[in-house]
């Protein structure tokens, strides 16, 4: 996939309305471990997730938006630029942020049972105003250096599609017992 010209502009439109941020449990494991939690089980709780049908109709967890006074992800701050404009950070910026936030505006397609793994360019939001910004970003480069973090997500749908009858291990875990998150999936690779 060849550069895109696109640059985020932190409006901070794709991260409230209707928009559904579906997470995997590495995004679980990076959410807790910044909020000082002790178990992923806190973040549904406290209403930051909540679970929703999504793939295959299945009930998987994503951010529960707060809906007073306008719907917005609860981790969204906002903030003024110098012009007094309305920006909007997200404060899992920038190594505890989904995946699925972070690769935006590249949208990654997995098919396991085709073995397919491709990367899209989708508008976050229809209102998104990167396109006509000056910059540019190169999915190649995104990918090298989410690597380790794709790898995650493809192992997380394996576990999910085979335990389709009850995932529930993937969003309910200890978020003490293990400093690597590489070393909670291989526990489960092996054992479930
Ligand atoms: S809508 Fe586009 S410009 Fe606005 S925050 Fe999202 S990605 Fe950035
Ligand atoms: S986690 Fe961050 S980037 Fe994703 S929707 Fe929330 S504020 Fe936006």
């Amino acid at each position: 996939m060849d550069r895109i010209k696109f640059s985020c502009t932190l409006c901070g439109e794709c991260c409230s309305g209707s928009m559904k941020v579906f997470v995997n449990s590495h995004d679980i494991y990076k959410m807790g471990r910044f909020l000082g939690l002790k178990h992923s089980r806190e973040l549904f709780q406290n209403k930051r997730l909540i679970l929703d049908k999504g793939q295959n109709g299945l009930n998987l967890p994503r951010i529960l938006f707060k809906e007073e006074p306008f719907s917005f992800c609860p981790f969204l701050i906002n903030d003024f630029d110098e012009s007094e404009g309305l920006r909007g950070f997200c404060s899992l910026h920038l190594i505890h942020k989904p995946l699925v936030c972070r690769l935006a505006p590249l949208y990654r397609e997995i098919d396991l049972l085709e073995k397919t793994d491709d990367f899209h360019f989708i508008l976050p939001h229809p209102g998104c105003p990167g396109k006509e910004q000056e910059g540019f970003i190169d999915p190649e480069n995104e990918r090298k250096e989410l690597e380790r973090e794709l790898d995650f997500e493809i192992r997380y749908y394996r576990l999910l599609s085979s335990h389709e009858e009850d995932p529930s291990f993937l969003w309910d875990f200890s978020l003490e017992d293990k400093d690597d998150f590489d070393e909670i999936l291989t526990q489960w690779e092996k054992e479930k």
